[in-house]
């Protein structure tokens, strides 16, 4: 298979920068921020409790480590004089306590974030899924926006809160560090440089090696997106048919082994080093820790410090570098954390542009739909879908658009129902720009069957209320909406009529034939009452000639004052349209009616002889 080669993106190169400086290094805390706001603001009591306990959990350690001191010099204490244990076991008594708070607080800080993690997980997919409803079609089909989308989604649950305990771990070592470094320092300050000293280090390669990582995994996310494809093809039902027929099954597996086989190399190089380099760096430490212990023990043979005294030094130089080394461990994963919050907040952040007016009308009814020199081309295309389209529709009016496919048709569809803008000229509705009008007034004017039209795995009934969500769940506007698209026939044989679930995501679910998911479309495009527009793309295809010329006349027959527009391959059907627009590579080449066209003897006549003669 073909190797995908990685341009080296711009936020690449700003993170190879970043990787290497302090700025960097710092750049771990980035999001810390953030990220407390959003747990702050989803659960107070949760996050004071979570603070709380970090605190605590914090400092009792070093009293555990003085207690213990306190303990053993009692007991020498008392072996040396035979005095009674009585101050021991008191003191025993209180490190067991202390230790049982340790516990609790441990137990006490896994609720709370269990607690916050659910909450969090759930408010972070709904603040996705909202962006998501204002964004434009074309932030959809833009893949480098769309790996933002799927990998935002894909953490939700976790990277916030991960990137919240982990400062708070980081504080909460801190803190123990620190009360572990009051009572060294009355031993010797310069035990405690040589605590802190120790695991610089270490501490620097981790910073190095979790900013390859972090670099790693962006650099990654189009091979992660293909493998996350992969598994959708070779997993669900709407593949399986084609995957099973053309036997397409062991060659995309491969594929998706490939692209393991990849990632786990850089994974394993990565992986190697920091381990190798973690060891050596680590040797330092242990070193450090044996060098204070042996000069610990030393001062006590010297009777400098008592016994006690040299049972605490020794476990808060140990506790200590388990401390640095949990910090160190934290700033690995807060790297990761910040990768995961940088892309939710692009995500979140990605501006929408407001391109929606306040107008509910227009000045002139009567004028219809008007195209003004209208050319677009899609963002990154280098070729314009649509060139100088200039037309008219009046109400009452019919349109049928034909060409071959890539000719355009869709593409002004959707510049007609305002999911793209033209690049250049203009679109009126009622003598009214169309950027001006209010964006639900706009859409309810008009109702669209898209080629690809969505076949949601819900009920029959909601299929077809989806075409007026104020409407979504009326079971007679169903019924009256169904009868118009020629679906009640069908859907009345159906185990529970308009309450059969349909797609195989669900228990019980009905699979229907193309032909009967088209009926249900066109029902769909029933439901909006209100709209005066009625968009056909292809929506027919699946159904037999005779259906289609039925509902295309019904529409018309519905459509006194409405204005039509087809577009059809049906040549039988398009003839009927008052006007026909053929285009070809994003121009409109001829326009009239079916006579005109024929007696041009242009494309058009030539395409509907060419289908007539099949039929005869
Ligand atoms: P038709 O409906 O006539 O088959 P379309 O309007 O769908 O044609 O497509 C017109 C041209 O625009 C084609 O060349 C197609 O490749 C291109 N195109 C369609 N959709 C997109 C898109 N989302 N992004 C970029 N180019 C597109």
């Amino acid at each position: 298979m073909a190797t995908p080669t990685h341009p080296p993106r711009r936020a690449n190169v700003v993170a190879d920068r970043e990787g290497v400086t302090l700025r960097g290094f710092f750049g771990v805390f980035r999001y810390s921020r953030r990220a407390l706001e959003l747990v702050w603001t989803t659960n107070r009591n949760l996050t004071l409790t979570l603070a709380a306990l970090t605190l605590i959990a914090g400092v009792l350690p070093a009293s555990v480590a003085y207690i213990g001191s306190l303990i053993v010099d009692a007991v020498v204490t008392a072996i040396r004089t035979a005095s009674v244990a009585g101050r021991v076991v008191d003191l025993v008594v209180i490190e067991g306590v202390l230790v049982a708070l340790i516990a609790a607080a441990q137990r006490g800080l896994s609720v709370c974030q269990s607690l916050l993690r659910a909450q969090l997980g759930q408010r972070v997919n709904v603040m996705i899924l909202e962006k998501a409803l204002t964004l434009d079609l074309q932030h959809f089909e833009d893949s480098e926006f769309y790996d933002k989308l799927t990998r935002a989604r894909r953490e939700a649950s976790t990277r916030p809160l991960s990137l919240v305990t982990r400062t708070f771990g980081l504080v909460q070592n801190g803190i123990s560090l620190v009360s572990y470094g009051v009572l060294l320092a009355h031993f010797s300050p310069w035990a405690v440089a040589v605590l802190l000293l120790a695991g610089v280090p270490a501490f620097v390669a981790e910073a190095k090696f979790s900013g390859d990582a972090f670099r790693l995994f962006r650099w990654r996310s189009p091979e992660t997106r293909m493998q996350l494809y992969l598994e959708t093809v070779l997993g669900r039902e709407d593949h399986a048919k084609e995957v099973k027929l053309y036997g397409l099954g062991p060659r995309l597996l491969e594929r998706y082994r490939d692209i393991f086989r990849r990632i786990y190399r850089e994974d394993r190089a990565l992986t190697l080093r920091r381990d190798a380099w973690g060891f050596c760096l680590g040797l330092i430490a242990t070193a450090a820790l044996y060098g204070a212990y042996a000069w610990i023990a030393v001062s006590t043979v010297a009777r400098v410090i008592t016994l006690g005294q040299m049972t605490m030094y020794v476990a808060l130089f140990r506790q200590g570098q388990s401390g640095v080394s949990a910090i160190l461990a934290a700033v690995g994963g807060m790297y990761e954390d910040n990768l995961y919050l940088s892309t939710l907040y692009e995500y979140l952040e990605t501006p929408v542009p407001q391109r929606s007016g306040a107008a509910v009308r227009g000045p002139h009814p009567e004028d219809g739909i008007r195209f003004e020199d209208v050319s677009f081309t899609y963002p990154d295309a280098e070729e314009a879908a649509l060139e100088h389209i200039t037309l008219q529709l009046r109400p009452g009016e019919s349109l049928a658009l034909v060409g071959e496919n890539g000719s355009g048709k869709t593409t002004l569809i959707k510049l007609l129902t305002r999911l793209y803008a033209p690049t250049s000229g203009r679109i009126l509705l009622d003598g009214q720009d169309l950027a001006v009008w209010d964006e639900t007034a706009l859409r309810e004017r008009i109702g669209v069957i898209f080629q690809d039209f969505a076949r949601y795995q819900m009920l029959v009934g909601e299929n077809v209320g989806a075409g007026d969500e104020r409407f979504f769940e009326d079971e007679t506007r169903w019924r009256t909406a169904a009868a118009k698209g020629r679906a009640s026939e069908f859907i009345e044989t159906l185990p529970h009529g308009y309450n059969t679930q349909l797609g195989k995501w669900f228990r019980d679910g009905r699979e229907l034939s193309g032909g009967q998911w088209q009926k249900i479309a066109l029902s769909r495009a029933f439901m909006r009452t209100r709209a005066d527009i009625l968009v056909l793309d292809e929506p027919t295809a699946a159904m037999d000639a005779q259906a289609e010329a039925e509902v295309f006349e019904h529409f018309r027959q519905l459509s006194r004052e409405r204005i039509t527009i087809l577009i059809s391959h049906r040549f039988s059907t398009v003839r009927m349209a008052d006007q026909i627009a053929v285009l070809n590579r994003g121009a409109i080449v001829e326009r009239g009616s079916h006579e005109e066209l024929m007696r041009l003897n242009g494309t058009y006549a030539r395409l509907f002889s060419l289908q007539a003669r099949g039929y005869r």
